[in-house]
């Protein structure tokens, strides 16, 4: 477990911080561009996710290669499910 109880639960604030956030904005979605709309949706579903993670203890590894995301990007990205790396070669593929 390389992420203490007190990393996860920052990270629970932060998520909850940026769910709220992400929820008020939808609740006045009339005003926002749709292609922002759709994008805080995306991401309010990243963060759903990411407490699913939270709850089943893999949060932090990234499932494609089993390695831990760093730190630095999750203090950035909280709801990321992927490392840089792995992200990038899907984001890569699709594009293909
Ligand atoms: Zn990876």
């Amino acid at each position: 477990m390389p992420f203490t109880k007190e990393f996860l639960k920052g990270r629970h604030d932060h998520l909850v911080a940026k769910k709220n956030v992400t929820k008020a904005a939808q609740a006045e979605r009339e005003e926002l561009h749709p292609a922002e709309y759709v994008y805080k949706e995306r991401v309010l579903v990243q963060i759903e996710a990411a407490f699913k993670r939270l709850a089943n203890k893999t949060y932090g590894f990234c499932p494609d290669c089993s390695n831990e995301i760093p730190e630095e990007r999750l203090v950035l990205f909280p709801q990321a499910e992927r490392c840089v790396q792995c992200q990038k070669e899907r984001e890569e593929l699709r594009l293909t």
